[in-house]
């Protein structure tokens, strides 16, 4: 593979990649736009962005490590404060040590699955009001009821497009 370590389970590295460039160009776009659309400066609009996130914790659980980057490298940009998580098995621990205000979860994990994680986070007294934003490359419906009734708050599916990921990351925190 192109990244150490990404013999992707999924077989999507290929994907992946192609995506990560689409992300890059879409979120140059999306900075062209909101510079366009705004009638504030760009920076007071960055300004607004940092107030809003304003240093919230963000547990990001990928195994994939460029995905796990590109999101935290997303979430850096916005403000947040991001902790990555590439071996599920280590969700709970990390968790519990960084007491994150929301967590993403991947849910194609090797070893556990996301959706018994998120039923763990839900069932533990001092992470269950963390909000959840399930992340998976399903894209049924029925998938997305199934991650819905283990606990999960929000739902996005794979490919991520930046600006949908940073919505829904604000909608829940
Ligand atoms: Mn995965």
């Amino acid at each position: 593979s192109f990244v150490g370590g990404v013999g992707s389970h999924d077989g999507q590295f290929i994907g992946q990649y192609i995506c990560l460039r689409r992300l890059i160009g879409l979120c140059r776009a999306s900075g062209q736009e909101a510079a366009r659309t705004q009638t504030t400066s760009p920076r007071s609009r960055k300004r607004e962005i940092l107030r809003m996130s304003n240093g919230k914790r963000v547990l990001v659980v990928e195994d994939n490590e460029l995905n796990l980057r590109l999101f935290c490298d997303l979430l850096t940009a916005h403000g947040y404060q991001s902790e990555p998580v590439s071996d599920g098995r280590d969700v709970m621990a990390r968790a519990a040590a960084f007491q994150p205000e929301l967590i993403i979860m991947d849910i194609q994990l090797p070893h556990v699955s996301g959706m018994d994680l998120i039923a763990a986070v839900k069932a533990d007294a001092a992470l269950s009001a963390t909000p959840i934003l399930a992340v998976t490359a399903y894209a049924g419906r029925d998938d997305e009821q199934r991650i819905r009734d283990a606990g999960a708050e929000g739902y996005i599916s794979k490919p991520i497009s930046v600006i949908r990921f940073m919505e829904a990351v604000e909608l829940l925190i």
